[in-house]
């Protein structure tokens, strides 16, 4: 196998030999390779049979039922495992043992016993022929269906929109959210205000009530210093500051990022939320993306409900998938 690419390393961890019981008699030893989780057995006639090989570290623990992850993945814990015994397994009597180690197993992560009866019985030859055509049927359906949409996935909810998705022929798959690995491991360096690239942003005038909201691929630094500039001359803030109120000023520090996004389209489509929601004084348009009044119902509930907050940076954040983790305006 190694001859095959350079970048594959087959290692192998030599002949297993273990001592086996075999029930009524006395043990016996065992000679095996094991390869991945397949350990082939030599019988004694010569023969190979094969069985689930599992590292003496291995500690049988499984996705734990209790946790809150939706109930087709831990069906799914089941299955595969069932199905790995029906097909890893070569012989009748080590098949009936793998299956009772994993309802054991299985048990103790606290898996109850009727997700278990999903390990079935030993009858894997009517099963398998079942499993063919099964697989046969289901895929010349698939091909019909439309493509799948992953959602993140909260207990009780996500199972009420998947089912508006199933309406549509749209299968729905959940992506468990909130991890310890999410909420702990951030592996970019905090990204200073100025330096934030792709921001919709909120220019906010230092004397008076004028507002800006824009946004740029550029940094937050360079588009606000246009903005700032006399020569500016398409710029509604530097003709706010320069021309109608040549006392009033703008501060990169009270400008505020509401959200970032680095597509262009998606981030015209927040500029224009934000426009809708914030109502802008110095904005002369709803932004360049034209965005259809079928959102003004939910804008309008949304920014109600995130009026104590100065800024709202929690708007689009629900509404156009922002990602919160990135850098926040400064409310
Ligand atoms: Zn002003």
């Amino acid at each position: 196998m190694n001859t095959v690419d350079e970048d594959i390393k087959w290692t192998t961890e030599g002949e297993v030999v273990k001592e086996v019981e075999i029930e009524g008699l006395e043990s016996k030893t065992e000679r095996g390779l094991a390869f991945l989780d397949t350990l082939s057995v030599i019988n004694e006639d010569g023969s190979i049979k094969t069985r689930v090989h599992r590292k003496e570290t291995h500690t049988d623990q499984y996705l734990n039922f209790q946790s809150n992850h939706p109930l087709e993945h831990k069906r799914g814990v089941v299955k595969t495992l069932a199905y790995r015994a029906k097909t890893v397994v070569s012989e009748r009597e080590d098949r009936r043992k793998e299956l009772k180690h994993l309802r054991g197993a299985l048990k103790c992560n606290g898996y109850p016993d009727w997700i278990l009866q999903e390990l079935g019985e030993d009858n894997t030859h009517d099963e398998e022929k079942e499993a063919t055509s099964e697989v046969m049927v289901t895929s010349d359906k698939e091909r019909k269906k439309k493509i799948p949409v992953v959602i993140p996935y909260i207990k009780g909810f996500s199972e009420q929109i998947r089912r508006v998705f199933g309406k549509y022929g749209i299968p729905a798959y959940f992506k468990p959210t909130n991890t310890l690995r999410q909420l702990l491991v951030k592996p970019k360096d905090p990204v200073s205000k100025e330096n934030v690239v792709g921001p919709v942003y909120k220019i906010q005038c230092e004397k008076c009530e004028a507002m800006y909201v824009g946004e740029t691929e550029r940094s937050l630094k360079s588009r606000f210093n246009e903005h700032r500039r006399r020569s500016s001359t398409t710029s509604e803030v530097a003709k706010h500051i320069h021309v109608e109120q040549p006392e009033h000023s703008v501060e990169l520090d009270n400008t505020d990022i509401l959200t970032t996004e680095s597509r262009w389209f998606e981030r015209g489509v927040k500029e224009a939320i934000y426009i809708r929601a914030l109502n802008p004084s110095l904005n002369r348009d709803g932004g360049r993306y034209n965005l259809p009044p079928v959102w003004d119902n939910i804008i309008k509930k949304r920014v109600k409900a995130d009026r104590p907050k100065k800024g709202g940076g929690g708007l689009v954040t629900v509404i156009a998938h922002g990602d919160p983790s990135d850098v926040r305006g400064s409310d």
